[in-house]
């Protein structure tokens, strides 16, 4: 290290698939994004399977998806980590936000949300999550705790919120309750998590980990500078943000890809029955999802080998994304 200059933490970046099918076209537009952005800063590029939720899993995909990322060229530079493993650090993280009263017990079932939302006037529009009403925020009054939920109400970030490059990422204005963060492709993005989600689920009723507080503390645990995903998770950011506060944790930066939409004009899922990689020519694959990224085509009939491809791919990355060589 040059004296006198501080070197920041050492680019991490990371893959995080939920094991619910094999790979499709959309979730191998975030696996190549983030490998890339990685490569681009001569980061480390891990993968994490996100297998919390558990009844949404298939016996087999985890280890599936990781073949089908070899086939790609995209080998991650440390054993994967999955999350089945790891309750007894989501247990730490919430007994940290209990002891913090960041966290507290609800009893409510989803009817008793809904009838709550309803007596409050709020009607439900198609597909919108309404915020959860508050009913257990101070106190349970003599029901069972089934869940457990962050106070996101109540809790009051700092208004200049850390971060891992020193570029600051999300500013919180406690007159408003807004969080403002930077997106590196979005730009600026807004949400007031409080009117907007509301108090969210750390632990479900069912005892299951939520995938808010899992994401969390895996990306501080894992030393996860930045977040390479697809643009359908960015509005969780900032209940993700405030969480990280909470928990005393840098920010990273944040970065959410295209999606890819299937004929219906939906995001490709898996639960919309998207087809799993067609992997016979995985070059063929990659270019389509260099493709929805922005970058080049293999138009040089010398790029026929995987890792020319992203040797391109990475050189474009640098120039779309102001990464430094
Ligand atoms: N496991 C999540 C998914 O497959 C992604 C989580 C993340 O990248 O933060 O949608």
């Amino acid at each position: 290290m040059t004296a006198g200059v501080a070197a920041g933490p050492r680019y991490t970046g990371r893959f995080a698939p939920s094991p619910t099918g094999p790979l499709h076209a959309g979730s191998l537009v975030a696996a190549l994004a983030s490998w890339l952005d990685a490569r681009a800063h001569q980061g480390r590029w891990l993968v994490r399977i996100e297998d919390v939720d558990t009844p949404r899993c298939v016996d087999g995909a985890g280890e599936f998806i990781l073949r089908q990322l070899a086939t790609c060229g995209l080998v991650p530079d440390a054993p994967p980590v999955w999350q089945s493993t790891r309750g007894a650090l989501y247990q730490r993280a919430l007994d940290q936000l209990i002891a913090q009263h960041h966290a507290y017990p609800c009893a409510c079932s989803r009817k008793d949300i809904e009838e709550a939302q309803a007596a409050l006037g709020h009607a439900r529009e198609r597909h919108a999550a309404l915020p959860y009403p508050g009913t257990c925020r101070h106190g349970l009054h003599g029901r069972t705790g089934r869940s457990w939920r962050f106070n996101a109400t109540e809790f009051q970030p700092d208004q200049a919120l850390a971060h891992t490059d020193q570029a600051q990422v999300a500013t919180y204005s406690i007159a408003s309750g807004i969080l403002d963060w930077q997106d590196r492709r979005l730009g600026t993005q807004r949400q007031d998590v409080a009117h907007a989600v509301g108090d969210f689920v750390l632990r479900r009723a069912d005892g299951l980990w939520a995938y808010q507080l899992a994401v969390v503390v895996d990306d501080a645990d894992q030393g996860m500078t930045h977040v390479v995903r697809g643009e359908d998770l960015a509005d969780n950011t900032p209940r993700q943000i405030l969480l990280q506060q909470a928990l005393g944790v840098p920010t990273p930066c944040y970065l959410h890809t295209p999606l890819v939409c299937g004929e219906n004009g939906e995001k490709l899922s898996k639960q919309n029955g998207a087809r799993a990689l067609e992997l016979a020519v995985p070059l063929q694959a990659l270019a389509g999802a260099a493709q929805v990224l922005g970058l080049p085509p293999l138009t040089d009939p010398n790029t026929r080998c995987i890792s020319d491809a992203l040797t391109l791919w990475v050189a474009a990355w640098r120039r779309n994304y102001n990464v430094a060589p």
